[in-house]
C-alpha cells in the first residue's frame, strides 16, 4: 500500500492505517527501529512479568497516537452524537454556530484527504442545520458517502437515533436513557 505523506513529506499517521504506517516505517525509517525496539522491550516485559500479550495490544491501541481509523471512529462518534442532541428546532444563532463549527472542522480535520473530501461534499450538499432530525440525517448521508467511497456497507439512516441516541429496543443499552446529567 502506498504511504501517505504530509505536506513536509513525512508519513502521516492520521491519514493512514497503523498497519500501513508500520509497514512503511519498517522499510528503514528510524522511528521504525524505535518502534521495533519498543515492541521487543514490551514482549520482554510480558515474559518477565507473566502478563498477557493482549495487554500490549491494549496499551498500543489506547496510548499510541491515532491512525485514520481510530481517529475516524472517534470523530464519527462525536459528530453523530452531537447531531443526535442538537436542538429539535435550532434558532438562527444556533444554526450559525453549527454551520461555522462544521465549516471549521472541514478545514482542520487532521486527515487532509478526508477533510478535502468532506469540504467538497459540503459544497455540493450543505449541512441541514435547522433541525435535529435534519442534521442527523445529513450526518448519516455524509458518513454513507465515505462508507461507499471506502467500499463499506451503507448504514440505514432510519436507524440513526437508535444507534446514536435511544439505543436498541431490546434494552441492552438502556442505561444510556437512565443516566441523568
Ligand atoms: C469526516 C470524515 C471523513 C473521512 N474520510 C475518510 C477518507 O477519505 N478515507 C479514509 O480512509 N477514511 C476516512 N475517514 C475514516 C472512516 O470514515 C472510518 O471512520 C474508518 O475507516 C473506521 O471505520 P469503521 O468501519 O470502524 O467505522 P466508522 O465508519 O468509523 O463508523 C463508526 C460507527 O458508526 C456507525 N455508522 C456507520 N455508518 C454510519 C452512518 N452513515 N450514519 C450513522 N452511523 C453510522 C456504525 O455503527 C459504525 O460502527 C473519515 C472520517 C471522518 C470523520
Amino acid at each position: 500500500m502506498k504511504q501517505t505523506v504530509d505536506k513536509d513529506g513525512k508519513p502521516c499517521r492520521v491519514c493512514d492505517s497503523f498497519k500501513s504506517w508500520r509497514q512503511h516505517e519498517a522499510k528503514g525509517h528510524s522511528k521504525a527501529k524505535k518502534a521495533a525496539a519498543a515492541t521487543t522491550a514490551a514482549a520482554a516485559a510480558v515474559a518477565a512479568t507473566g502478563s498477557s500479550a493482549s495487554s500490549i495490544m491494549t496499551l498500543a491501541d489506547d496510548e499510541c497516537p491515532p491512525d485514520t481509523q481510530v481517529l475516524g471512529r472517534a470523530t464519527w462518534t462525536f459528530l453523530h452524537t452531537m447531531a443526535a442532541y442538537y436542538p429539535e428546532k435550532a434558532d438562527s444563532r444556533q444554526q450559525g454556530i453549527m454551520q461555522s463549527l462544521l465549516t471549521s472542522f472541514s478545514y482542520f480535520y487532521p486527515c487532509g484527504r478526508c477533510a478535502t473530501h468532506l469540504r467538497s461534499e459540503m459544497e455540493k450538499h450543505p449541512p441541514a442545520v435547522d433541525t435535529r432530525a435534519g442534521l442527523s440525517q445529513w450526518m448519516c448521508q455524509t458518513h454513507n458517502k465515505v462508507n461507499i467511497m471506502l467500499g463499506k456497507d451503507e448504514f440505514d439512516c432510519t436507524k440513526v437515533d437508535e444507534r446514536w441516541r435511544d439505543g436498541p429496543k431490546d434494552g441492552r443499552c438502556s442505561w444510556a436513557q437512565d443516566v441523568e446529567y
